[in-house]
C-alpha cells in the first residue's frame, strides 16, 4: 500500500499544493553556455545513414536494399552491428534490446548484455550481425489470439532498418533499443509494425504510379507522412495513488463534476501552470535527445489537459516516435511528482483525449500530394487525390472504425462528444462546393464573386482562406493534410494508419487503371483527372459531412445515407467476422486472413478483460470507500438525531440526509451485488458476452456511478475518503 492510500484526502491536498516546480537545467557545453537543441538533438539515436563508422558504399547498398524491400548482406549487418556497439558502449550502454510493438498496444523489450567472452575467455562487448537482425523472445507471453499452439511458442523479432536505434536511460545505466518487427514462427505478424510497413510499401508503389500518370515523371517514390498530436491529462501523484480506479483502469470510474469544469473554456491556450511547464521543458529536452521532433505544447480544452505535437515525419518513424513519446511522458512526469493519464476518458463529463493523426503522402522531391498547388493541372491532381481518399473512407468505413475501437475510446466515440462513431470526412465549404460543381458540370463561384475556373493558384488561396476547423469531424481536411481525429489518446497509431493506407491503396489502384485507360483512349491528363474526380465523387460523397458531428440530426441523416454507426467496440469488432468486409486487406497482402482472425480474438478479449477489471474495481471501491464514507456520515447524523430527540427537538435536514444516504447506499449495494454475479458468469461466446457488457453491464455501471456521485455530493468533505474531481483537476 502506498502512503497515499493511508493518507487522508486533506493530507494529500496539502502535499499536492505545497510542491514546487522541479528545477531542471539543460547541460552546458564546453565553453560553459547552455546547450542548444541543435547541439543535443538526436544524441541518443544511432542511424546507420549518418554514422561515420560505416562506409558510404555500405550505406548506399543498405538504402537500396530498403527501397527495394530486400534483405541486407550479412557483412553489411556486421558493419552496422560493430558501429552501433562502439557508439552505444562509448555512451554508457551495457545492454541492448529488441524493441517492438506487440498487439497489446504498448511496447515490449527483452534485454541482453553486450558482454560476452571471446575465444580466449576474455570479457568483451559485442553485438553480432545475427543479434542485431533477429531476436527470439518467447512469444507465448504475448497475445497471439490463438494463432499458434503453445509448442510453437517461438516468435522472431527482426530489425527494422528504417527506424533509428536509440538509447533509453534508467537511473543506473543505458540500454540500446533496436526497433524491430515481431512475427510468429510461421511468419504471421504478431505486432503493429509489420502490417504498417507492408501498407506503406504498397501505397508507395501505387501513389508513385499515380503521380507518374498525372505528369510527375520526377517522382520515384512516395512516403506516407504523419504527425500525431498527443492529448493527455496531468494530475498530482498524490491523488493518483489514492484512486484505485486510476491505478487499475486509467480512468475515474465515478466522480461528481466540480462546479466549474470547462464551461468557461478558459484553459485552452491559457497560461501553462508553472509545474506543468517545468515538466514540458524537461520532456522536450528528453524527446529532442531521442531525435523526436517535439514542436508544440499547449493547454487543451479541459482543466489539467494538455497537448504535444511533433513535426511530422515518415509514418513508420512517427508511429515509433509516438510510442516513445507516451513512455517518455510517463517517466518524466513522475520526476515532477505528477502522473500522465493517457486514457481516452479519465473524467466522465469532461473533454476526453484523442490523438489527432495528421496524415498525408509526399514524394522523393518533397511534393505533398495534398497540397493544392499553383497550376490548374496541379489543382486537378489534388482534387482527384482528395476524391480518392474520400472514396476510400466511404468504402472502408467499417474497418476504419474498427481500427480505432477500444474500451477507452468507446467513452468518446458515440458518446455524444468528441468525434462521433460515424466515419465521415470534413472538407470545408469551399472544397465541398467545388466537388459539387464538378459533379454537376458547373463552374464554381466562390464567395468573393470571381468565377473559379480551377486556373492559376486560386484554389490554394481559397483553401487557405477557408481554414475554419470543424472539431466534431472524425476525419477532417486541414489545408494540406487529413487529420484522423477519432484515434484514441492511448492507442498505437500504427494500426489505424495501416487500414487507412490500405483503403487508399485499393482505390488508387482502380484510379490508376482508370487514368491509364482514359489516357490510352486519347484523353489528356487533365481530362482524365477531371472525369475520375467526377466519377468518384458521385458515389462517395455520402461520407462528406461538414455540419455538427455531435448532433442527433447527423445520426439520423447518416442512417438515411446508409453510413454505418458502430457505437461500441464489440459492434465494431464484429465486422471482422463479416464476409467480404476485410477481403481488401488480404488481397493487397497487408494482412493474411489468419492475422485478421488473430486481431479479432485479441481485441475482443482485451475489451472483455478491461471492462471486467473496471467493473470489479468499481464494486470494490464502492465497498472500500463509498459505503464506509456514507456510514461514517450516518453515524454522526444518528448521534445528532438522538441528542435532539433527547431534548425534545426535531429538525428536517438531519432526518432527510440520513434517509437519503441510507437509500442510496441500499440502491448501490443491490446494484453491485447483481453486477458481481454477472461478471463471474460463464462466457463461452466471447462476442455475445462482450456485447452484453457493452450494452447492459455498462449501463448498470453508469447507474452506479450516478449514485456514487450523488453520495459524494451528500457526504461532507471530511467523511469522503477519495480525492474528488476538484482535487485532481485543479490542485497542483
Ligand atoms: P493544428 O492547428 O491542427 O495544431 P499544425 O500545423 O500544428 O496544426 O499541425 C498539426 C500536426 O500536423 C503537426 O504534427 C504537423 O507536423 C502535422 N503535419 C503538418 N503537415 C503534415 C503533412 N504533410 N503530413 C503529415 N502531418 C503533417
Ligand atoms: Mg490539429
Amino acid at each position: 500500500m502506498t502512503s497515499e492510500l493511508r493518507d487522508s484526502v486533506s493530507t494529500l491536498r496539502s502535499k499536492a499544493t505545497s510542491r514546487t516546480p522541479r528545477h531542471f537545467e539543460i547541460p552546458k557545453d564546453n565553453r560553459g553556455s547552455t546547450k542548444r537543441v541543435s547541439d543535443y538533438y538526436g544524441e541518443l539515436t544511432f542511424d546507420f545513414k549518418t554514422s561515420e563508422d560505416i562506409s558510404d558504399v555500405i550505406k548506399k547498398d543498405i538504402v537500396k536494399a530498403i527501397e527495394e524491400g530486400k534483405g541486407i548482406k550479412k557483412e553489411h549487418a556486421e558493419a552496422v552491428a560493430n558501429a552501433v556497439t562502439t557508439w552505444a558502449v562509448n555512451n554508457g550502454a551495457t545492454h541492448f534490446c529488441h524493441w517492438f510493438q506487440p498487439l497489446t498496444g504498448g511496447t515490449a523489450e527483452k534485454h541482453d548484455a553486450f558482454f560476452q567472452f571471446d575465444k580466449h575467455g576474455k570479457a568483451i562487448e559485442r553485438l553480432s550481425a545475427g543479434q542485431l537482425m533477429q531476436g527470439e523472445p518467447d512469444a507465448s507471453s504475448f497475445p497471439n489470439g490463438g494463432s499458434r499452439s503453445t509448442f510453437e511458442a517461438r516468435g522472431y523479432t527482426t530489425w527494422d532498418l528504417t527506424s533509428p536505434m536509440f538509447l533509453i536511460e534508467a537511473v543506473n545505466g543505458r540500454t540500446l533499443c533496436i526497433p524491430t518487427a515481431f512475427v510468429s514462427y510461421n511468419g504471421d505478424a504478431l505486432d503493429i509494425k509489420t502490417p504498417l510497413l507492408r501498407s506503406i510499401s504498397k501505397l508507395n508503389t501505387v501513389a508513385t504510379k499515380f503521380l507518374q500518370l498525372t505528369g510527375r515523371l520526377e517522382t520515384t517514390n512516395v512516403q506516407v507522412t504523419c504527425g500525431a498530436e498527443q492529448e493527455y491529462f496531468l494530475i498530482d501523484k498524490a491523488f493518483y495513488f489514492a484512486r484505485p480506479d486510476l491505478v487499475m483502469t486509467g480512468r475515474t470510474l465515478f466522480g461528481a463534476l466540480s462546479t466549474r469544469n470547462q464551461q468557461l473554456e478558459d484553459h485552452y491556450f491559457g497560461l501553462i501552470p508553472d509545474r506543468v511547464l517545468a515538466f514540458m521543458q524537461e520532456l522536450d529536452y528528453e524527446l529532442h535527445r531521442l531525435g523526436i521532433p517535439s514542436k508544440t505544447r499547449h493547454n487543451e480544452v479541459a482543466p489539467s489537459q494538455f497537448e504535444l505535437a511533433p513535426i511530422f515525419s515518415e509514418a513508420n518513424v512517427a508511429a515509433d516516435n509516438n510510442q516513445m513519446i507516451m513512455t517518455t511522458m510517463k517517466r518524466v512526469a513522475e520526476k515532477h511528482e505528477m502522473m500522465v493519464l493517457l486514457h481516452e476518458k479519465p473524467f466522465a463529463g469532461i473533454n476526453g483525449s484523442g490523438k489527432h493523426v495528421n496524415w498525408s503522402m509526399s514524394d522523393n522531391t518533397g511534393f505533398n500530394l495534398l497540397e493544392p498547388g499553383n497550376e490548374p493541372h496541379e489543382n486537378l491532381r489534388f482534387l482527384a487525390t482528395v476524391a480518392i481518399i474520400v472514396e476510400a473512407l466511404h468504402r472502408h468505413a467499417k474497418p476504419l472504425r474498427m481500427a480505432i475501437s477500444g474500451a477507452g475510446n468507446d467513452h468518446r466515440l458515440g458518446a455524444n462528444e468528441a468525434p462521433p462513431s460515424i466515419i465521415s470526412a470534413y472538407l470545408g465549404d469551399t472544397l465541398h462546393k467545388i466537388f459539387h460543381a464538378i459533379a454537376e458540370d458547373k463552374s464554381f463561384t466562390p464567395t468573393h464573386n470571381n468565377v473559379m475556373d480551377l486556373g492559376t493558384n486560386q484554389l490554394a488561396h481559397l483553401l487557405k482562406d477557408n481554414t475554419d476547423r470543424n472539431r466534431t469531424s472524425p476525419f477532417a481536411f486541414t489545408g494540406n493534410k487529413f487529420e484522423f481525429r477519432a484515434v484514441g489518446s492511448s492507442q498505437a497509431i500504427g494500426f489505424p494508419m495501416t487500414i487507412l493506407n490500405a483503403a487508399v491503396t485499393e482505390v488508387m489502384i482502380e484510379a490508376n487503371i482508370y487514368l491509364e485507360t482514359e489516357q490510352a483512349l486519347g484523353q489528356s491528363v487533365d481530362q482524365s483527372l477531371m472525369s475520375l474526380t467526377k466519377k468518384l465523387t458521385s458515389q462517395s460523397f455520402q461520407a462528406v459531412f461538414n455540419g455538427d458531428g455531435y448532433s442527433k440530426e447527423w445520426v439520423a441523416e447518416a442512417l438515411k445515407r446508409g453510413l454505418p454507426n458502430l457505437r461500441t467496440t464489440p459492434e465494431a469488432l464484429k465486422t471482422m467476422t463479416e464476409k467480404g468486409t476485410y477481403d481488401f486487406l488480404v488481397k493487397l497482402g497487408i494482412f493474411k486472413s489468419e492475422e485478421i482472425d488473430t486481431r479479432y480474438n485479441i481485441l475482443l478479449e482485451r475489451y472483455i478483460k478491461i471492462r471486467e477489471i473496471e467493473l470489479e474495481t468499481m464494486i470494490d471501491m464502492i465497498h472500500q470507500f463509498v459505503i464506509p464514507s456514507g456510514l461514517e456520515y450516518k453515524s454522526v447524523l444518528a448521534k445528532v438525531l438522538k441528542n435532539q430527540t433527547a431534548i425534545g427537538v426535531s429538525s428536517q435536514f438531519e432526518m432527510d440526509s440520513y434517509k437519503k444516504v441510507s437509500t442510496k447506499i441500499d440502491e448501490i449495494y443491490a446494484l453491485s451485488q447483481n453486477l458481481h454475479k454477472e461478471i463471474t458468469g460463464a462466457h463461452a461466446d466471447h462476442q455475445k458476452y462482450a456485447e452484453k457488457i457493452a450494452l447492459e453491464l455498462m449501463v448498470v455501471s453508469t447507474q452506479m456511478a450516478t449514485i456514487c456521485n450523488e453520495l459524494e455530493e451528500l457526504i461532507p468533505n471530511q467523511f469522503y475518503s477519495l480525492p474528488k474531481y476538484y482535487d485532481m483537476l485543479f490542485l497542483r
